[in-house]
């Protein structure tokens, strides 16, 4: 074919290129009539004032700081109102901004939040005030990145949902730190039942522990409507480490539906807590070993789990891989009705430790299941005999046709059948049996994974702070050589102190990211820090600690009492922190009374708190002073404390106080192990208010082992809430009182006093 001559406007070509020209103008004057690109809030207005169906307002690239969009308007099914960004991930709105919505028919996408948080009590709100709400709207690919204000227990919701039928799909969601769920669906109107809402393929990362209620990833309802209809579709969304508290989610509302989510090391369960008729089908969890991982938990009338998948969870009490609970007699709305007419059936469990059945039974709630069956279920664990714990009268509980594997024992022969079953691990991940069989899940649907969920635009960053993953700075001994090698250091680095002469410090080292002081490996004695100033390290918000090798001496610290060798920052942090302690030795802490190793302050919270092979001598104060939070609602200071092989000597105050006042059941901690110690002289200052050297209040799970008390004062107990595990075994107590405990009953073994 020949190519036509480069002057092909004759009149042979041009009919057609008057027709092309006309339709690519009518193009042309098509989108300018509905693409608005606005550059400031101003124009936004204006744009969302003229907003007709079909328009698309598309916010310019760039940074919008401290602006709260309101969106009101009305699109059509068939011609929605679009508000974009010209690009995504080049719009972000920092400082303290928000959206609101309301109307029909509304589309939001692209929008980035972070660095800063909501001035007001949501970030993205579907309602512009109590009677405008949003139908038929849809929320995706939005974005909220840490997006938290400085204090740790103001309250917040990131997405707060209202109206009807409205979908919020594809949003990222990462570092919810302050006390506040991360999306609720809110029932407080008529306007805002029966809502149909399909909250789909969201990707909710990381969510730290709270140490407090109020740190659920998703709650659909209240108390106080959790009998009217939600009707809420919540399918194939990503829940990666929603470690808030004990409710991943906690379902608050009637005939709402689970399905397809995967829950990744989530520490809690999906919570049926309030409302009947629920529907968890074909979920995931995967627990992969790590403590206080759970699955479901059932409570109410009505409720339907089924074949859903759950592997290695290993969380106990509320948070087991199932967990049915009792319930109050007459229950007011906000305790526990009776679970009745439920079932739990073709459900997995792969090398799971806990199945609670009657929960929670005690005085309170004495009402046991009825109408209820556990059948077709699979459950094999290739190490434990014994996965179920039965609190009550399990009468009402039918079991039929359960499966379990050939070491398990059943607790009762009726509705159990042990099976050698052979596994093989499927492209999914999934751990199925090679012979098909009538107990157990089979995959259905889609199944949510990182790929399929969130946006796929914005870097995820990993939220854990980890200790020695970055360069190491050699330091030499002198004054203030460890806060110059800090100010030159980044996340992650290890600060290597090469002599083993004096670190003196003149000013106080404050750390805002994790970091590592360590003595060089080739030293034949540690390197000796001293301090002028009230605390030698000042872990700041975003600060991360640990030592090893170090001796820290008192010495010139200044005759003043109430020093401390390392404190937390004295604001709200709302970075849960990490201190690691090996190999030290802390002395001469006592220049003046009440010298405290550790010294932390209230609104603040450590992920973690680890002492080994150290020793402390000669400390006016306390070492671990860990009773800041004295509201006495389930608030405290430290989750995870561990103590081992640590000598204390002469400690004037209690060597740990722990203490979790109230009778709040929604969090795991503390969680304290003290192994392998010997305490001489500890407690006995006349300051010494607690009168103790070891006081516990509120622990949920401690372990004392191995330990010898000479000359010192005696372990304080108060067990008090959710069956706290006291153990105190194998510890000698020399010229040292009894343990002073009330009356909930704890284990001891091998105790002597001499
Ligand atoms: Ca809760």
């Amino acid at each position: 074919m020949k190519t036509p001559p480069l002057n092909y406007l004759n009149k042979k070509y041009l009919p057609n290129y008057r027709l092309l020209l006309l339709m690519l103008l009518l193009i042309i004057c098509q989108s300018t009539a509905t693409i608005n690109v606005v550059k400031d809030l101003a124009a936004f207005n204006q744009a969302v004032k003229d907003a007709q169906p079909g328009d698309k307002i598309t916010l310019a690239n760039g940074v919008w700081k401290d602006t709260e969009l309101v969106f009101k308007a009305k699109g059509t099914k068939e011609k929605p109102i679009t508000l974009t960004v010209e690009t995504k991930g080049k719009v972000t709105f920092v400082g303290q901004s928000n959206i609101r919505i309301s109307g029909e028919h509304l589309i939001v996408e692209g929008l980035v939040f972070k660095d800063g948080y909501t001035p007001t009590s949501e970030v993205i709100s579907l309602r512009t005030s109590k009677e405008d709400l949003c139908n038929n709207c849809r929320i995706t690919e939005c974005v909220i990145d840490n997006y938290n204000p400085l204090e740790r227990f103001e309250s917040d919701y990131w997405i707060g949902i209202y109206g009807k039928n409205n979908r919020i799909d594809h949003n990222y969601l990462v570092g919810k730190r302050n006390q506040g769920v991360t999306m609720a669906v809110r029932l407080n109107t008529e306007e805002s039942r029966e809502n149909n809402h399909r909250i789909d393929h969201n990707y909710f990362g990381h969510h730290p522990i709270l140490g407090s209620n109020g740190g659920e990833t998703l709650r659909i309802g209240t108390s106080h409507y959790s009998l009217t209809n939600s009707n809420t579709l919540v399918e194939n969304n990503y829940f990666d480490r929603c470690n808030g508290e004990h409710e991943i989610i906690s379902n608050k509302s009637c005939q709402n539906t689970f399905r397809g989510n995967t829950f990744f090391e989530c520490q809690g369960t999906l919570t049926m807590r309030h409302g009947n008729e629920t529907l968890v089908e074909n979920n995931y969890f995967f627990g992969n070993g790590k403590p206080n991982t759970g699955g479901v938990r059932i409570i109410n009338e009505t409720q339907t789990v089924r074949n859903n998948y759950h592997e290695g969870l290993t969380g106990y009490r509320f948070r087991g891989a199932l967990v049915i609970m009792n319930g109050v007699p007459n229950s007011p709305p906000n305790r526990y009705f009776q679970v009745i007419d439920s079932e739990a059936s073709n459900n997995t469990y792969i090398n799971c430790e806990h199945i609670q059945i009657c929960a929670g039974s005690d005085e309170e709630r004495s009402a046991t299941p009825k109408n209820t069956v556990l059948a077709n279920n699979l459950f094999y664990n290739t190490n434990k005999e014994d996965l179920f714990t039965i609190y009550d009268d399990i009468s009402g509980i039918s079991f039929k046709d359960n499966v379990l594997s050939p070491k398990m024992k059943p607790f009762q022969k009726k509705g159990f059948k042990t099976k050698e079953i052979e596994f093989k691990r499927n492209g999914n991940g999934l751990m199925m049996p090679t012979e098909s069989l009538t107990a157990g899940m089979q995959p259905k649907g889609e199944m949510a994974t990182p790929e399929n969920t969130g946006v796929s635009w914005y870097p995820r960053v990993e939220q854990e702070q980890f200790f020695n993953t970055g360069k190491v700075i050699k330091v030499k001994a002198g004054e203030n050589t460890l806060v110059d090698a800090l100010e030159k250091s980044s996340s992650g680095d290890i600060i290597e102190l090469t002599e083993s002469g004096e670190y003196l410090m003149s000013k106080s080292i404050d750390i805002y990211h994790p970091i590592s002081f360590v003595a060089a490996p080739s030293l034949a004695q540690k390197p000796v820090l001293k301090f002028q100033k009230t605390s030698l390290f000042n872990i700041e918000n975003g600060g991360a600690l640990s030592l090893d090798g170090l001796i820290i001496s008192g010495e010139e610290s200044r005759d003043k009492p109430l020093n401390a060798v390392i404190r937390t920052s004295r604001y709200s942090m709302i970075n849960n922190y990490k201190l690691f302690i090996n190999n030290c030795d802390f002395q001469d802490l006592d220049v003046n009374h009440s010298f405290e190793v550790v010294q932390v302050y209230k609104n603040t919270f450590a992920d973690s708190i680890v002492l080994r092979n150290s020793t402390f001598t000669n400390v006016s104060g306390s070492v671990l002073a860990l009773d800041k939070e004295t509201d006495d609602i389930g608030i405290y200071n430290a989750e995870n404390v561990i103590i081992e092989n640590c000598q204390f000597k002469e400690i004037g105050f209690a060597v740990l106080n722990l203490h979790r006042g109230g009778r709040d059941e929604s969090t795991f901690g503390p969680m304290l192990k003290i192994d392998q110690c010997t305490f001489d002289k500890t407690g006995q200052d006349q300051r010494n208010k607690t009168g103790a050297s070891i006081v516990l209040h509120g622990v949920q799970i401690a372990q004392i082992q191995n330990n010898k008390f000479t000359d010192c004062e005696p372990i304080k107990l108060h067990m008090v809430v959710g069956e706290p595990i006291t153990r105190i075994v194998n510890c000698a107590f020399k010229n040292t009182p009894e343990i002073q405990a009330n009356d909930e009953p704890y284990f001891t073994e091998n105790l002597t006093y001499k």
